[in-house]
């Protein structure tokens, strides 16, 4: 498991958990593997800007097996999420951690979704229970984790999303991240 932290304590009320490609960037079926193939979802960079002014610290949660597959170099997964960090605090929003499985499925690892393995170190870095927060994802893997993390999954079903696997029977699901924000916080949020 991979972790970056913003900061060694993150002084937020509340946090959110979200997966990242299909949420904040278009997926791809070929995975996201250079800065060029990084496109934000314009309604999740305005997420980000709310979430971050009504005082919601946001934790990234991100299965990134391309890594070890051979398809995604070091350098280029660094730039992708200094890319997305930047990103997100030049539209107003902020990013507290963001925690990457490198791993491929064969390799059996303990952090790869659906492993609540990182909601749970997320969970640890935020000082909350995951019983207090929401992991939003655009794949059936995330519901998945999250419900073996014991926190609250929201999936979103985006129009162009490679979100893998059936339907997890959760619903309501949102076709954007902004969607699933406001209906998580109320619309007056
Ligand atoms: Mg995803
Ligand atoms: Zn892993």
């Amino acid at each position: 498991m991979l972790a970056w932290l913003k900061s060694a304590k993150a002084e937020y009320d509340r946090f959110i958990l979200l997966d990242r490609d299909g949420v904040l960037n278009v997926n791809r079926a070929d995975y996201v593997k250079t800065l060029a193939e990084v496109s934000f979802y314009p309604d999740a960079l305005r997420a980000l800007a709310l979430l971050e002014q009504k005082g919601v610290g946001v934790i990234l949660i991100s299965n990134q097996s391309g890594i070890n597959r051979g398809l995604i170099g070091w350098e280029d997964f660094f730039e992708i999420h200094e890319a997305v960090i930047g990103r997100a605090e030049e539209c107003g929003g902020a990013i507290q951690a963001a925690f990457y499985c490198p791993h491929r499925p064969d390799e059996k690892c303990e952090c790869r979704k659906p492993s609540p393995a990182m909601i749970f170190a997320a969970c640890r870095f935020a000082g909350i229970e995951p019983g207090q927060t929401f992991f939003v994802g655009d794949s059936a893997t995330d519901i998945l984790a999250a419900e073996n993390a014991g926190c609250r999954g929201v999936r979103i079903c985006r129009a162009d999303s490679r979100g893998t696997g059936a339907l997890a029977p959760v619903e309501p699901s949102f076709t954007t991240l902004l969607d699933a924000v406001l209906s998580i916080y109320g619309k007056n949020f």
